[in-house]
């Protein structure tokens, strides 16, 4: 599933050509995908609408209409693109959604599984959905002391809160297994027993490996795809994340993966992460 890094990216990459944009007509394949909204209550919300913005919170992208956000909750599959009109046969298959734009070309949400969500929202739905979220990793209002607190507030496997969207947005397997090696934490660890000087340093280096991510436009190992479907380059400075049974990087000892703190694997130094 594409994570803060590879959002952001297609958020990037999409929003000079969709701000400030109209729409004029859309259509949906499957409704399966809708969350608390009829197709016929999305598709003539979208029709006409104005698009102010589009942005990202956690793991979703979020058009900005007039009046209501589209989120767009791309599953493993799920990809977010802009395409020259009239699509292509191949383009076609699989295209979800389908917003026509007043220059022509077409706003595409692409889901071969279709296991991503859409959210219709107007502001007090937008509010409640919003709230349930914990604070941003990249922006300013997320300290050390912030990330300290919430560590201090559960007593599940720190990996398991980092990845909590409740708790922190945006982290998800990968982004958490390279910031607890980058910190020398064991992800099992309680969260409550990460000391002050840990969190702080947990802090720096999730802050600072997101931003590395998003600077080389995201990890693919399968299926993501940029706003311009490329594919990422992080994938080659991952540390621990799809490395299993390869020497750890600074000390030589065998990376070693387990499914046994969440349904995820988890790769980590014996030696290093304590
Ligand atoms: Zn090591």
């Amino acid at each position: 599933m594409p994570e803060l890094p590879e959002v952001e990216t297609i958020v990037r990459d999409l929003r000079p050509l969709l701000r400030g944009r109209r729409i004029l007509t859309a259509s949906l394949s499957h409704d399966d995908v809708l969350r608390g909204v009829s197709r016929r209550a999305l598709l003539r919300g979208l029709a006409g609408a104005r698009v102010r913005d589009l942005s990202r919170r956690a793991k979703h992208a979020i058009l900005e209409t007039d009046n209501r956000r589209l989120v767009v909750q791309p599953g493993m599959t799920g990809s977010l693109m802009v395409l020259d009109s009239p699509l292509t046969p191949e383009q076609r298959s699989y295209a979800v959604l389908r917003a026509t734009l007043d220059d022509g070309r077409v706003l595409v949400y692409r889901d071969v599984r279709r296991l991503g969500t859409l959210l219709w929202l107007d502001a007090a739905g937008w509010d409640a959905y919003t709230g349930t979220i914990g604070p941003e990793p990249l922006e300013p209002a997320f300290t050390p002391k912030t990330l300290h607190t919430i560590l201090q507030g559960s007593r599940a496997a720190v990996k398991k809160v980092l990845m909590d969207q409740g708790a922190v947005a945006g982290v998800g397997n990968i982004y958490a297994n390279e910031a607890l090696f980058a910190a020398r934490i064991d992800p099992s660890k309680p969260a409550s027993a990460v000391s002050a000087g840990s969190a702080r340093l947990l802090h720096r280096e999730l802050i600072r490996i997101l931003q590395a991510a998003i600077r080389s436009k995201g990890t693919t190992v399968r299926d993501y795809r940029t706003g311009t479907g490329r594919k990422g380059a992080f994938q080659f400075e991952l540390l621990v994340y799809e490395r299993e049974g390869e020497p750890c990087v600074r000390c030589g000892t065998t990376l070693a993966g387990t499914h046994a703190i969440d349904a995820r694997i988890t790769v980590f130094c014996h030696r290093c992460q304590t």
